[in-house]
């Protein structure tokens, strides 16, 4: 925090006034002059600043947005069938690209003004911090860097989960190593976005440990799933999805009542969890069997099903501080929406 007292809300701090002559009006661009030590001034700012950062925000999403169609054009060559959930996939880039593209619009800013918000707005930094140091992106970059250095014959051979293998008593380990290898970087890519998604939230209300306990934990009890009513025991399965399922299934269990953002023909609705969450599973699960792709639906739903019944309960577990501003924040910005 600094020390200087005096600010204007478009030139930042004002180091330059002496308080023992205190001018009228900003010197440099004759707007209201705010004193720091007074509370209504303050509070002024705090609001203003609170405005500013709604609005860019929404100028994030929107250009998070055009970066999710614009992802569209590799995704659909790739898979064209995945253009299917065109809506999903834009929404769900829109929201992991919003964080650095909204840090970008920030420090495009004067540095005056730059440095007064941050003193101003030390909280919503700090949650920011907390949510980029969290479980999810550890996992993300751990699949992400896993599939980059380990060959995928090793991968197929020494992690990936062949329920017959196991059912023979064989590759124990591989019931928490096929969570880690993927087939392609389109399904770590869609993986890694679905733990930062739905796992996010369930870091700050659980913490990272719990949030670890709940990832491996759905590895694992999916893959025991596969091994006991696999109808392709002999197909190998990699993948961390159902720890997505999983976090799913938590998220709905601590926070039904949270909203979402789901983006119908290029608009935001705003959906609670309980609605949408359940819906998410039956959509995907649906469309994968009616597709006949080759997906693991038993892990998914093992997954989901486990994330379920570890919420009821980590429920007990207190809620964080951290966790109460993210609520308070994302209530704030799904009130706006709604209102759009
Ligand atoms: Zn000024």
């Amino acid at each position: 925090m600094s020390d200087v007292r005096f600010a204007c809300s478009e030139c930042g701090f004002l180091p330059d006034i002496d308080p023992k002559s205190v001018p009228d009006a900003c010197p440099h661009c004759g707007d209201e002059l705010l004193d720091l030590e007074n509370g209504s001034d303050r509070h002024f700012l705090a609001d203003l600043f609170k405005q500013r950062a709604m609005t860019r925000g929404l100028k994030a999403l929107g250009i998070g947005f055009i970066i999710g169609l614009i992802a569209l054009i590799p995704i659909g060559m790739a898979v064209p069938e995945l253009l299917q959930a065109a809506d999903l996939i834009m929404g769900a880039v829109a929201m992991v690209t919003m964080a650095p593209v909204d840090r970008f619009l920030r420090r495009k800013q004067p540095p005056a003004v730059f440095e007064l918000e941050e003193a101003m707005t030390r909280e919503a930094i700090n949650l920011r911090n907390r949510m980029w140091t969290g479980a999810p992106v550890l996992v993300a970059a751990l699949i992400v860097l896993i599939f980059a250095v380990v060959p995928f014959e090793l991968m197929l051979d020494s992690m990936a989960l062949v329920p017959k293998r196991v059912q023979d008593g064989q590759g124990l380990g591989s019931l928490f190593a096929y969570g880690l290898a993927h087939g392609d970087w389109l399904h770590v890519l869609l993986n890694a976005v679905g733990i930062l998604a739905f796992g996010i939230a369930v870091d700050l209300r659980l913490g990272r440990m719990l949030t670890l306990f709940v990832v491996g934990a759905t590895v694992v009890g999916a893959g025991v799933g596969e091994v006991f009513l696999s109808t392709a025991p002999e197909t190998p399965i990699v993948g961390i999805s159902a720890a997505v399922y999983g976090l799913m299934g938590a998220s709905l269990v601590l926070m039904p009542r949270m909203k979402r953002a789901i983006f119908l023909a290029g608009m935001p609705v705003t959906v609670p969890q309980w609605v949408l969450l359940p819906l998410l599973v039956v959509i995907y699960t649906g469309l994968g069997w009616l597709a006949q792709v080759n997906v693991a639906h038993i892990a998914h739903l093992v997954g989901f099903g486990v994330g379920i019944a570890l919420a009821l309960g980590l429920r007990l577990v207190p809620e964080p501080a951290a966790f109460v501003v993210y609520k308070d924040k994302l209530e704030e910005t799904m009130a706006e929406l709604a209102r759009m």
